[in-house]
């Protein structure tokens, strides 16, 4: 077959993957089905694609997953609400009282707080490692752990851990091995094909990458699992709406071209960074001296949007500088195409003060957008006097 699915591109399965235009009116885009409920020809008697209530499936849905299958080369993909519900639905489907799991040091704090807060009480544990020590991880591993949860790059210090080599390490304990993929998106990583069994995202960020919708994602080659985390949803209920699935899959066709120019945008602003008297230390995965960078240009295709950097002059001048761009943005999330930027320690990881997952105060993170980089550079040379 010539257009076999596997053997594409990744921008043509961008585009083409679940995505056939409509049978009976020739839509060349896949519509919003509204709907909540579908016709049946007789009791029990479901049309094509066998509908029949939205909470359980829907077809602007089911293409949107057949698209994020396809871009992670998976077998399964599952569509969420948002990303934390995504995890959620892992953590629940995967782990029972007693059961352990192990953790990043800098994990994304919406998950830490839900496995610290909800999942402790329902008797599972955990054990924070640095997930760049594959050693560290191994000694957090006891004979109850039934997963290793792992992001790189890592929220907001760009830490890296080996895919590979945590995989290996997780399956010789009988674990299995998460992996979320929203810093770096399947365009410049695909975990599946390092050995994790289970890739998870939040399509609120790249993915959508307009900054207006919130959704999650979980994709997996196991079988048995996506039925797990199938019946779980139908369950639960944490689906995203039509409309929302729509637009994910409207932001995700143009993934591929937008992650080239981030990555493009993020290189230039780093050069930048380096070379100015008020910038500290830049973390980026792309840089020769960053202690991760020769196990991310293993795995990596490019290095992604995501910058951050310390002020020499401490957390105050730090905050004046997140108050005084105009272009980039101040606020929270990533994965836009508008560039932000933000303060962790009293933002996105003030929850995390005092905990193992503190952050510099004078740090600062950027999400770097896809304008002309020229306007950016100048923007935050200014703002950083
Ligand atoms: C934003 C984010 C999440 C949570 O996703 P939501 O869509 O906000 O629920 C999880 N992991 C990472 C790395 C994120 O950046």
């Amino acid at each position: 077959m010539v257009h076999d699915p596997a053997r594409l591109g990744f921008e043509t399965r961008a585009i083409h993957a679940g995505q056939k235009p409509d049978p009976r009116t020739g839509a060349v885009i896949v519509p919003i089905y509204q709907t909540s409920t579908y016709a049946q020809d007789g009791v029990g008697a479901t049309r094509e694609g066998d509908y029949e209530y939205s909470r359980t499936a829907n077809p602007t849905r089911t293409a949107l997953e057949e698209a994020l299958a396809a871009l992670e080369s998976g077998k399964h993909a599952l569509a969420y609400a948002s990303g934390m519900a995504a995890s959620d639905a892992v953590l629940r489907a995967t782990l029972r009282p007693g059961d352990h799991l192990v953790l990043g040091n800098d994990v994304y704090g919406g998950t830490f707080r839900l496995i610290d807060k909800v999942l402790t009480s329902w008797g599972i544990s955990y054990d924070v490692a640095h997930l760049s020590d594959v050693d560290d991880v191994r000694s957090a591993i006891r004979p109850e752990t039934k997963l290793v949860w792992c992001e790189t790059p890592t929220n907001p210090l760009l830490g890296i851990a080996d895919i590979a080599a945590l995989a290996e390490t997780a399956h010789v304990a009988g674990a299995k091995l998460v992996v979320d993929n929203t810093f770096a998106t399947p365009y410049l990583q695909n975990p599946l094909a390092l050995g994790a069994d289970v890739v998870l995202h939040s399509t609120t960020k790249y993915l959508g990458g307009h900054s207006d919708v919130v959704g999650g994602a979980v994709v997996t080659d196991d079988d048995e699992l996506r039925e797990q985390l199938f019946f779980l949803r139908n369950a639960s209920g944490a689906v995203p709406g039509a409309f929302d699935a729509w637009l994910t899959l409207r932001g995700l066709k143009t993934l591929g071209v937008r992650m080239e120019r981030h990555c493009d945008n993020a290189e230039r602003i780093v050069e930048m960074l380096v070379d100015h008297p008020k910038v500290g230390t830049v973390y980026y995965p792309g840089l020769s001296g960053h202690p991760g960078h020769e196990v991310a240009a293993k795995q990596m295709r490019r290095f992604g949007g995501m910058v951050s950097f310390t002020h020499v002059d401490g957390e105050q001048a730090a905050l004046d500088a997140a108050a005084g761009t105009e272009l980039f943005i101040l606020a929270e999330s990533l994965g836009g195409i508008e560039s932000l930027i933000e303060h962790p320690g009293r933002m996105t990881h003030a929850s995390v003060a005092g905990s193992l997952l503190q952050v510099p105060a004078e740090l600062l993170r950027l999400s770097v957008g896809i304008e002309d980089v020229r306007d950016l550079i100048a923007d935050l040379s200014a703002a950083l006097g």
